[in-house]
């Protein structure tokens, strides 16, 4: 049996190597715990993390984080259009 530290890293797809990665937008959104309160009456929200956004490649599955996307129009230092 081979060591772990002698097995070669995850090898990448021979199509990611050849073409690149397919980079697709995907997320990860945790579940939210719903819960009554003390009256028993209202439904409480409890996250359990924040929504995660980031790239994953459509074959390989290796992620990378994205930086957040400016809407169109809502540029940083652009005035809205009157
Ligand atoms: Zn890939």
């Amino acid at each position: 049996m081979v060591p772990d530290w002698l097995q070669p890293p995850q090898p990448m797809n021979v199509f990611c190597a050849i073409l690149g990665h397919t980079w697709v937008p995907a997320a990860e959104n945790p579940k939210t715990a719903w819960n009554t309160d003390g009256t028993g009456l209202t439904l409480k929200a409890t996250p359990s993390a924040t929504p995660r956004f980031f790239e994953e490649c459509a074959r390989c599955k290796e992620r990378r984080p994205v930086a957040p996307r400016l809407v169109p129009g809502q540029a940083a230092g652009r005035k809205p259009q009157a």
